[in-house]
């Protein structure tokens, strides 16, 4: 299904992200939005409210999730949740969250919300009787409770990119973020096709304009005419060259320090990439990526498959490195592919990133 022009609204069959808080209580191997790296900042409700509301006047879509970073280390959470409700962009609300703040929200919070997205990762899960609390609150609230169980990420960028025009235009044309999932996302006045294009150029840095892949929000009335335009446009975007889209390597699930997140990806693409996915979502766009399952007793059994001197979950500063930092000894990381082919829509934050 592609995007329609109804009304001289844009319509997209899947959703759009705004996130709220762009740093996170965890440190994810390889967070899609780059997190662990990504200064502390919050937004601004004004800021919220303006990008909504101007949103609103030329695109409808399913959902809107809201997500981060941690979205629940916003104290304004509440306020902004009415906000994204109240712009009319979508008629269901999602907050993305890794779950470790949940019990502390209260009834304000669940009548905010239709959906609670949960990513849960090894050693990062609460205690039963704290979920039960959790429940119990979704239930009152009928709100949906969604779990998706990580074992494994996908690598989400190379520090080095790539020059391989080829290999850009494979990572885009395949890549499930900005076509099957349609993560696009509203930041700072413009309109972005996924969260990646956000957050890569302004953690790498290249001097280029930051906002450069995006589109600046306007009220003017070929606006729409332009969102479509740029939502359908074939062109890779600028970041695609350090991107990987779905086809980074699958690795098992680690955290990391500040420190030592970028030192993991410091590698080109060609040595990032898994060329037997990418091939794959050739044939099938909506390939499983491998990474998440919704049955926890099938992420138990995937934990303890995990193969031998893999990184323990809860390895931070010191862990076990499968990319080691620049030099001579720099050696490229092992492919640990186990994408299935199937069909896992709860795992489409797989490179880390959901919450
Ligand atoms: S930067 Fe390119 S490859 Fe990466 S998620 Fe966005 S569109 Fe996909």
């Amino acid at each position: 299904m592609s995007y329609d022009l109804v009304d001289g609204k844009v319509v997209s069959p899947e959703g759009c992200e705004l996130n709220v808080a762009h740093h996170c209580n965890l440190g994810c191997a390889s967070c899609s939005h780059l997190s662990p790296v990504f200064r502390r900042s919050l937004i601004a409700p004004e800021t919220a409210a303006r990008d909504l509301s101007l949103l609103a006047r030329s695109f409808r879509a399913r959902f809107v999730k809201v997500l981060g970073g941690e979205p629940l280390l916003h104290p304004e959470l509440v306020p902004l949740l009415g906000l994204v409700r109240d712009s009319g962009i979508a008629p269901h609300t999602t907050v993305c969250t890794n779950g470790m703040l949940l019990p502390r929200m209260r009834d304000d919070f669940w009548a905010a919300v239709d959906e609670v997205e949960i990513s849960v990762y090894p050693d990062r899960e609460l205690p039963e009787e704290k979920m039960a609390g959790v429940r119990a609150y979704a239930e009152k609230h009928g709100v949906r409770l969604t779990l998706a169980y990580y074992s494994h990420f996908r690598y989400s960028y190379a520090e080095r990119g790539t020059g391989d025009d080829g290999l850009v235009r494979h990572i885009y044309d395949t890549c499930q973020i900005a076509h099957v999932w349609r993560c696009h996302t509203l930041y700072e006045g413009h309109f972005f096709k996924c969260p990646q294009s956000v957050f890569l150029p302004q953690v790498l840095g290249d001097g280029g304009d930051p906002m450069a892949d995006g589109l600046r929000l306007s009220d003017a009335p070929d606006f729409p005419a332009r969102l479509l335009a740029y939502l359908r446009s074939p062109e890779p975007l600028r970041a695609c060259r350090n991107c990987l889209g779905s086809a980074g390597l699958r690795m098992p699930h680690q955290q990391r320090t500040r420190r030592d997140f970028r030192e993991l990806q410091d590698h080109t693409s060609e040595e990032l990439t898994d060329r037997r996915f990418l091939r794959l979502l050739d044939e099938r766009p909506d390939a499983d990526d491998g990474c998440a399952v919704e049955d926890r007793d099938a992420w138990r059994e995937r934990l303890a498959e995990r193969p031998p001197g893999a990184p323990a979950a809860s390895a931070r500063a010191g862990a076990a490195r499968s990319a080691p930092h620049t030099g001579a000894g720099r050696s490229a990381p092992s492919d640990e592919s186990g994408a299935s082919g199937g069909h896992a829509p709860s795992t489409r934050y797989a490179q880390g990133k959901r919450s």
